[in-house]
């Protein structure tokens, strides 16, 4: 049976233009009924987005030529020298990282599961062993600076990593395009229907426009190739454009700019690394294996932004010198992705190097992009983004005014929250905007029933203010949220998740004498004489912001005026419009 199913596997194998072939890690048909009814009994562990992208990934032969997430001696040799233990290029480490106190024993198998609790994979533990996380950080990242998503990300991983080998049962589901979601196989077939011996990869993560056309244009013509348009969907850098918008895009632009017989729009579900370099690297090979032999790698290709000095971690040209040293080995020709800029008096693209001399040139900034056009409502010009590019973006990203934003008030009880609170409710629904109010005392009516002020509790409750506070932002909404908040740790949590862009926080900084003195619910009374423990102010912490975006007195200011300084806040950031002059 066993032998039968390899010979049946070997046929569907394409060989690689370097003689390697394609891994496929998953079960054969006939066999998964009875692999799923094993597996079901097996104890599982559920595996991140990021694991069951690159599970993904591997099953398909993407990682070719590895077959696992790796053991010692290929993470080692992966990250001194980006190469697997038998020799070949691979430059990023592809783990499986659990906890230590996860059951996890050697040769026996487990259960991997994705989030949604379905059975991806079986794996055979064949090694468990302790990774550095600093050394990774250093060597592959070349930064401990946490401004670095993937090492930020890395503090949050399990101290073990698990390999061994492994039967894939199910690739995790997708149910969006599924038309352009292609394997290596799959794509190595339709490209060889185009007919042409070269194939041009291009990797994105943002909305292409004119520049990004004409450049692929270009690069194909170059060779007389196919582009292979191969935009990540999995994870890409926190803050991008969402896949669902962008691929909307890719879309549009490939069937109506292109030459049909020179575009292949496929999509990838890769979680990106941002590891600049290396991870260029790793592109390359990975499109080797989708069948591509170019690949277009721009200025800071998968750059991860700046440190926290405000230095950029890669050079901007690092990524393209270290494909072009390896492209020989991988069979992946690397072709540099030249700055193009707009020639308005001539209508077309030229490269800034080739700009006759006293030509005007226009270029707008992907920064411009998002505060000079999207937040303002403004329509990109289509000298610089095809229009019907532009009203996809446009759609997705309303103006700023149609953008939700979470106020979020923090203080002692009693230090005047609620009450300015309900001023500024009033004063944005007569500039327009639907506002929920989340207010610490109802809520605790509410949602937060039963709850009580232990530090456990009071997390809860915030955080569950902050979820609902970041379901409304998203769907454009006004968030009010007013608790006292006393946790700094706990309020930041809710401004990440919420988004820093959609965040203001208003520290009502009433001292507690005063709110002491105003003692509205006669709770500080009772707190004094013992009745009440663990009261904010008294003897529980209150931790005062930093840095929040809006600070008041309410003792020199009344609510009105207090609630107007917000007003004005938002005014300034785009939420609301300036009034109209009411001097017509
Ligand atoms: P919190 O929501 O912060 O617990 P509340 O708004 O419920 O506080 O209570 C604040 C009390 O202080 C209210 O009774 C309010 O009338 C009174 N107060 C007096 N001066 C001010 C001021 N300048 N700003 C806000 N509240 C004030
Ligand atoms: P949080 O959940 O951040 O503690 P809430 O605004 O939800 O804050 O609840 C605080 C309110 O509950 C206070 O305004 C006060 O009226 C009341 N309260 C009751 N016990 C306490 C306590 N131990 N510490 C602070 N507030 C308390």
């Amino acid at each position: 049976m066993a032998k039968e199913t390899a010979t049946k596997n070997k046929k569907s194998l394409i060989i690689q233009p370097c003689g390697g072939k394609l891994v496929d890690l998953r079960v054969p048909p006939e066999e998964l009924a009875e692999r799923k009814a094993y597996a079901s009994k097996l104890p599982s562990i559920q595996v991140s987005s990021r694991i069951a992208c690159d599970l993904e990934l591997l099953a398909v032969g993407a990682f070719s030529p590895l077959d696992r997430f790796m053991g010692v001696e290929d993470h080692r040799h992966v990250v001194e020298e980006m190469r697997l233990s038998g020799g070949h290029l691979f430059p990023i480490p592809i783990t499986l990282p659990v906890d230590p106190g996860t059951e996890t024993k050697l040769d026996a198998d487990i259960a991997l599961r994705d989030a949604n609790n379905n059975l991806l994979a079986v794996m055979t533990i064949e090694e468990i062993y302790e990774w550095d996380r600093e050394e990774v950080a250093q060597k592959v990242f070349r930064t401990q600076d946490l401004r670095h998503p993937l090492v930020a990300e890395m503090h949050r991983w399990g101290k073990h990593n698990l390999s061994g080998k492994l039967q894939v049962l199910q690739i995790p589901p997708h149910f969006d395009y599924q038309e352009l979601r292609m394997n290596p196989q799959e794509t190595r077939q339709k490209l060889l229907e185009y007919g042409r011996t070269n194939v041009v990869a291009f990797q994105t993560r943002n909305p292409l426009h004119r520049v990004h056309e004409e450049l692929t244009k270009r690069a194909t013509q170059e060779v007389d190739g196919v582009l292979l348009l191969h935009p990540v969907v999995g994870m890409t850098k926190p803050g991008d454009v969402d896949h669902f918008t962008r691929v909307r895009t890719y879309k549009a632009l490939a069937s109506r700019y292109y030459d049909q017989d020179r575009i292949l729009l496929a999509l990838l579900p890769l979680a990106m690394r941002l590891a600049g370099p290396r991870e260029a690297l790793w592109h390359a090979l990975i499109r080797r294996n989708y069948g591509a032999n170019h690949i277009i790698i721009g200025r800071d290709h998968a750059g991860p932004g700046k440190d926290s000095n405000g230095n950029p971690i890669y050079g901007p040209y690092d990524a393209q010198e270290l494909v072009a040293k390896h492209s020989e080995e991988l069979c992946v020709k690397m072709l540099p992705f030249r700055s193009l800029v707009y020639l308005p008096d001539e209508d077309r693209y030229e490269e800034v190097t080739k700009v006759p001399e006293g030509a005007q040139t226009a270029s707008i900034s992907g920064t411009q992009v998002r505060e000079e056009y999207l937040n303002n409502g403004v329509e990109l010009p289509q000298w610089f983004t095809r229009p019907e590019v532009a009203e996809i973006l446009a759609e997705s990203y309303p103006p700023r005014h149609r953008q939700g934003v979470c106020i979020w008030f923090t203080g002692l009880s009693g230090a005047g929250k609620s009450t300015i609170a309900s001023v500024l409710t009033v004063l944005l629904q007569e500039n327009g905007r639907h506002i929920t109010m989340l207010d610490g005392d109802v809520v605790r009516t509410n949602l937060s029933k039963g709850l009580g002020f232990s530090k456990e509790d009071r997390d809860i409750n915030i955080r569950r203010i902050g979820f609902v506070a970041a379901e409304i932002v998203r769907h454009g909404g006004i968030a009010v949220c007013a608790a006292v908040s006393p946790y700094r740790a706990t309020r930041n949590d809710v401004r990440n998740l919420v988004g820093k862009d959609h965040y203001v926080e208003v520290f009502v900084d009433t001292p507690l004498e005063v709110c002491e003195q105003r003692d509205v619910k006669g709770l500080y009374a009772k707190a004094r004489s013992g009745e009440i423990k663990g009261f904010t102010g008294i003897d529980d912490p209150y931790e005062a912001p930093h840095h929040p975006e809006i600070h008041l007195s309410t003792v020199n200011n009344t609510p009105e005026k207090n609630a107007r300084l917000i007003l004005e806040y938002l005014q300034e950031m785009g939420f609301v419009r300036h009034s109209e002059m009411h001097n017509e």
